[in-house]
């Protein structure tokens, strides 16, 4: 067994990028200028001041935004509020694996679309439209989790208009976003279809997840539905946080932070692509331009199951891939890489590990 373990499982950063100095002092500098505000019951949809930070980096108008205690029960509000029990709910296949737990939870039926390097398959989507439009569409269009795939701009065209046509929403998660490394941004779901679009996204991976702080911008109806839930579920969310993020967003931080960390996370996406083409060139993986995931098909005949099974004797961690497709037996030779956690040369020896139980 290895000395060091080596974890490809989390999709979480890594603990040395949290500007912690930068909070401490942003937490005291909005504490002591609107303690009224943030230590009281209040601004259900979130602290007013960081709403309208939002509404202006997304250029809506503040009721558009609603802030709440991380992007994951942002979206069990939505599902919660969106959807009746017996509808039917699309999303990627694989996908992130908590949205198919949530919307299993709101027992709809799960309707997984085949999803390729440039986003879902469309063919098959409009199959399924046939048979049934569903309530609404879960996607990750941007550095996709967990393939960390992009939707082309045609396909994100060709999704809006579908959602017309069939009238239904699409709920575009975009944590991953601001995280590109190369290439050129795609325009956002949200400005294709700005009257369709439920676009959340989240502080946890620009800033930090501890903070719990996620959002969606959408028309104002569906924000106040959204907030009417969140009243009677937890009255407000956590203040604090949100100060202290508005007061960082309001220096001008945001922006620093997001380039320091695409420097820092960019060559851990090229070790990895090189590390994958040197060590495991009999299998195939996708080609993210940012976010934190890579994709990889397995070579026929090698369960990921059992590669779970013998990474853990040679000290290296696996997900088990089927956990991010509804139907978990197509995820039989599917593996995710997170690499912004690892150190370059942590992933560049995991992927040698690989190798040798492939
Ligand atoms: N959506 C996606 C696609 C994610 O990958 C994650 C975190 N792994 C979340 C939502 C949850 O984010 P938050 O911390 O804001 O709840």
């Amino acid at each position: 067994m290895a000395d060091n373990v080596i974890n490809f499982t989390r999709g979480v950063p890594p603990v040395d990028v949290f500007p912690t100095q930068d909070l401490i002092r942003c937490t005291d500098v909005a504490l002591r200028r609107d303690p009224s505000v943030l230590l009281q019951y209040g601004q259900p949809s979130g602290y007013q001041p960081l709403r309208e930070w939002l509404a202006n980096r997304y250029d809506v108008g503040s009721e558009q935004v609603f802030v709440g205690n991380g992007s994951l029960e942002v979206f069990s509000f939505i599902a919660q509020t969106m959807m009746q029990p017996g509808d039917r709910a699309f999303l990627e296949s694989p996908v992130y694996d908590r949205a198919i737990t949530l919307l299993n939870r709101a027992e709809v039926d799960v309707v997984g679309i085949p999803l390729e390097e440039d986003g879902v398959n469309i063919q098959i989507l409009k199959t399924e439209l046939k048979r049934g439009a569903p309530a609404l569409m879960y996607v990750v269009a941007d550095f996709q989790n967990p393939m960390g795939t992009t939707m082309s701009l045609e396909k994100r065209k060709h999704l809006a208009a579908l959602a017309e046509e069939y009238d239904f929403w699409i709920v575009e998660d975009g944590p991953y976003r601001p995280l590109r490394y190369w290439g050129q941004d795609v325009p956002a779901l949200l400005s294709i279809a700005p009257d369709r679009v439920l676009h959340m996204s989240s502080f946890s991976k620009v800033l930090a997840p501890g903070l719990r702080i996620g959002y969606v911008v959408g028309p104002a109806s569906a924000i106040a539905t959204i907030t009417q839930w969140a009243v009677d579920s937890y009255i407000g969310p956590v203040l604090p946080t949100q100060g202290m993020v508005n007061q960082y967003c309001r220096e001008g931080l945001l922006d620093r932070n997001i380039e320091r960390l695409k420097e820092m996370y960019k060559p851990r996406l090229q070790t990895t692509i090189s590390a994958l083409e040197k060590h495991v060139p009999q299998c195939q993986w996708t080609q993210p331009e940012g976010g934190f995931f890579i994709g990889i098909t397995l070579p026929e005949g090698s369960g990921i199951e059992h590669l779970v099974e013998q990474g853990k004797q040679i000290g290296l961690k696996l997900a088990d891939g089927r956990a991010f497709f509804p139907h978990q037996e197509d995820g039989n030779q599917f593996l995710r890489i997170p690499f912004c956690s690892v150190t370059p040369s942590d992933i560049e020896e995991g992927i040698r590990r690989l190798a040798t139980i492939l």
